[in-house]
């Protein structure tokens, strides 16, 4: 089965270096398997998704010749696909509507935390069969109740997730519109992503995402989930550790090859070798090499490549 992998930044800001340094391993990946690369752009934060941030994505991807295969394809652009999906799930029995108000469900969970329990929805409307008069529903996943959920993450290794942790996902807000992690699901079963390789802030997201494509027949791909970059002190890399958009160090003149080759070396060596063209990045990159702890970035290393 050929490879293909994808890069799904949401458009809320500059291209960050630590999501270059995602796609660029992304991307490597599926290069070096003669697989396909898909560019997704994840748009329906509304409220903080900006053309503009698309723009920023497309031209830094351009620019550092991280070119993709398919796509770009906007989320927004997808919501009659979201919906059928939804549709098929109620009909299936694998999701089904909450009719409960936050008040209630913050008042379940307040018992719960009374009785000394982890607070989670209980799963009270999966057995309702009458809709109540002028409350729109949230649609949510009947997820496992019991069992885990394991991730084999080629990076992270094993993680075991225990399913009674889970409380039903909400998939679909009382409007109708999906929430984030049902749109995921969704692209990735529909764009036949083989090896999802994302940010590891998106851990805890994995288990419930594989949840929902069993329940969909959906094959589950493989994960590996790239640690953060830090800055120099190991805190969150911000402005104060120097330029963090990638078109930054486009208008500072540096080389393409050169932030690449910068990037691809944290986190993830080979040998000791220092400098790898294009070519040899492609060649000898292993995503499963890739460090699990985060990595320090220095700005000013860069500047001696
Ligand atoms: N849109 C997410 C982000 O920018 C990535 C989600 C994913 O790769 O699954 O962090």
């Amino acid at each position: 089965m050929s490879v293909r992998t994808r890069f799904a930044p949401s458009p809320t800001g500059y291209l960050h270096i630590g999501g270059v340094r995602t796609a660029l391993y992304s991307w490597l990946h599926a290069r070096q398997q003669g697989g396909r690369f898909i560019l997704r752009i994840e748009d329906t934060d509304v409220e903080r998704s900006t053309p503009e941030a698309t723009v920023a994505i497309l031209e830094g991807m351009a620019w550092l010749g991280l070119d993709w295969d398919e796509g770009p394809f906007y989320q927004m652009r997808r919501m009659d696909r979201y919906r059928e999906v939804l549709a098929q799930m109620l009909a299936a029995g694998t999701a089904y509507h909450c009719y409960c108000s936050r008040e209630e469900v913050e008042a379940m969970r307040e018992d719960q935390r009374q009785r000394g329990e982890k607070p989670r929805y209980d799963g009270r409307c999966r057995q309702r069969t009458t809709a109540p008069e002028g409350v729109a529903p949230v649609i949510r996943f009947r997820s496992p109740d019991d069992g885990e959920t394991v991730v084999e993450d080629l990076i992270h290794g094993t993680v075991r997730f225990q399913n009674s942790e889970m409380d039903d996902l909400i998939i679909a807000r009382s409007d109708g519109t999906p929430t984030y992690n049902f749109c995921v699901v969704v692209d990735d079963w529909d764009m036949g992503i083989t090896h999802v390789i994302r940010g590891d802030d998106h851990l805890n997201n994995t288990p419930r995402q594989m949840q929902i494509l069993q329940a969909l027949g959906a094959r589950v791909p493989v994960y590996a989930h790239v640690p953060m970059i830090l800055g120099p002190d190991k805190q969150k890399l911000s402005k104060r550790h120097g330029a963090v958009s990638v078109l930054e160090y486009r208008e500072q003149g540096f080389l393409p090859d050169a932030l690449l080759n910068f990037l691809v070396r944290l986190g993830w060596s080979h040998g000791d070798q220092e400098i790898f063209t294009r070519e040899e990045m492609v060649e000898f990159f292993r995503i499963d090499a890739v460090n699990k702890a985060a990595s320090a970035f220095n700005a000013e290393k860069l500047l001696w490549i």
